[in-house]
């Protein structure tokens, strides 16, 4: 079932960049594995899966011990200060930065174990009290605070949308996220190269590609139904 949902996946993710002719190399697709097991995992790294997103610290550590070494671990939760330390020797991408001290906390971690540490600041596009993530507003007053934190890089933006019954209701955010990625290309700042955009989940990652989303976080669509919701 995994394999043939992978496939299908792939191939949504081809139409997609072909019906706004971009190439298939240009997304990547973040298998979301929150609450799924290290043999579900591996079982979709055999078939070529690199990147892998969690979003609970002590998950996230137990299963970079239990499996090969060159996946690429992505956090895409809510991350508490003090956790960081756990994650900082391996961590790929941290997709949920949203506060000045957060950045602190990781540059901090990352000079100690001397990485580079790549970020992506999250945005609340929909101003949804139940989210985390910047107000949309707020990017350009932020960004020039993490100037001299030289040991992370901002890579770009995540969001994540508000839940629709109609995923298509959601393209007017994904595009309000795509003007203010292509906006901070064009601004040069320190410790900034803004490449990715990490938008659409299962329900609406056809739609944040077409957007310009260079990120799909896909988790129900890819392993099932999560036994719990997380
Ligand atoms: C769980 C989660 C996803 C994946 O959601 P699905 O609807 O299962 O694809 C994507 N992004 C974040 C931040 C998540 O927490």
């Amino acid at each position: 079932m995994l394999k043939d949902n992978y496939e299908r996946i792939l191939s949504e993710i081809s139409r997609s960049c072909d019906n706004v002719k971009l190439a298939t190399s240009k997304v990547t697709l973040l298998a979301v594995s929150k609450t799924r097991t290290i043999e579900e995992i591996q079982t979709l790294y055999d078939m070529g899966v690199r990147d892998f997103g969690e979003n609970q610290v002590q998950e996230l550590v137990k299963k970079y011990d239990a499996l090969p070494k060159d996946i690429r671990w992505h956090m895409i939760g809510h991350l508490q200060r003090n956790k960081v330390k756990y994650i900082a020797p391996f961590i790929y991408c941290i997709h949920s930065v949203d506060s000045e001290r957060l950045a602190l906390e990781i540059n901090k971690q990352a000079l100690k174990y001397g990485r580079k540490i790549s970020i992506l600041i999250e945005i609340n596009i929909g101003n949804e009290s139940s989210k985390f993530g910047l107000k949309y507003d707020e990017i350009n007053s932020f960004l020039p605070n993490l100037a001299s934190f030289e040991n992370i890089e901002i890579n770009g933006f995540m969001t994540v949308a508000p839940y629709t019954v109609n995923p298509k209701e959601n393209r007017e955010y994904f595009q309000k996220m795509y003007e203010l990625y292509v906006d901070n290309q064009k601004k040069k700042r320190d410790n900034v190269n803004i490449i990715e955009l990490s938008m659409g989940m299962s329900n609406d990652y056809t739609i944040a590609i077409e957007e310009g989303a260079t990120i799909v976080r896909v988790g129900t669509e890819l392993f099932g139904q999560r036994s719990y919701i997380r």
